[in-house]
């Protein structure tokens, strides 16, 4: 019994250490300080998002493929957008990009409810079957356009943006709540784009423009 406990854990999980390197190397190695952040990361198993074909390289140091023309972000871009939120218990976020569902996962080992919104449809239901599998029982995901965000909700403490646009959606501004964090890359979505944080203080919005990145571009339902 004992052996075969074992070899259960080390096939359900092959890729832990691989993934602490992750962690270790990319992401704390790289400036990631906060500790709900790195510990979701070392949990995640980023592996399981990926096609099969790639989980050798799930934990590389760069975007991959999850078809559709789409992609699950580089580690270190997903840690980077997890610690700007500030996320932590007793918080709800609004994530729009649900993609293969990583980022839905990383952050919902750290706040209470994540709610995520897809605009492929089988994209949509394969994360929400993957993300069922994997017991994330505090995410709510469905199929439809997160530029209107989820009002119904709403407000969000965090929201996260994971496809990019020219500029923030109205609705999303509307949908955050009172010292809450908005992290999206604004820019030109067919080349690069800015990483921008977006906080609301006292009814007040402030804008900090933060790294250079590449997103694929937020699509918009007719
Ligand atoms: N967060 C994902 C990766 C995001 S890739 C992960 O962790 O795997 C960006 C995703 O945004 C794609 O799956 C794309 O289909 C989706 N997307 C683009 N425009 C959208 C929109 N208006 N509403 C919801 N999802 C959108």
């Amino acid at each position: 019994m004992l052996v075969s406990g074992t070899v259960f854990c080390q096939n359900k999980d092959a890729y832990e250490s691989v993934r602490n390197s992750m962690v270790d190397d990319q992401i704390a190695g790289r400036g990631i300080s906060d500790q709900a952040t790195l510990m979701a990361m070392r949990k995640v198993p980023r592996h399981l998002f990926v096609p099969a074909t790639y989980a050798k390289e799930a934990c590389s140091d760069r975007p991959l493929p999850i078809g559709f023309s789409q992609t699950i972000s580089q580690p270190c871009v997903v840690a980077y957008m997890t610690e700007l939120s500030r996320p932590a218990k007793g918080k709800i976020a609004l994530e729009i990009g649900t993609g293969s569902g990583y980022q839905a996962a990383v952050l919902a080992e750290i706040v209470d409810t994540v709610y995520t919104i897809e605009i492929v449809p089988e994209l949509a239901k394969e994360a929400a079957t993957r993300l069922k599998i994997l017991g994330y029982k505090n995410i709510i995901a469905k199929y439809g356009d997160g530029y209107k965000g989820w009002p119904e909700h709403g407000p969000f403490d965090i929201i996260i943006v994971t496809a990019a646009a020219d500029h923030i959606p109205q609705p999303l501004k509307d949908q955050l709540a009172e010292g809450g964090r908005l992290v999206m890359p604004v820019g030109n979505p067919a080349t690069v784009q800015e990483l921008i944080l977006l906080t609301r203080r006292k009814g007040k919005m402030t804008e900090q423009r933060l790294e250079p990145v590449r997103f694929v571009p937020l699509k918009r339902l007719r």
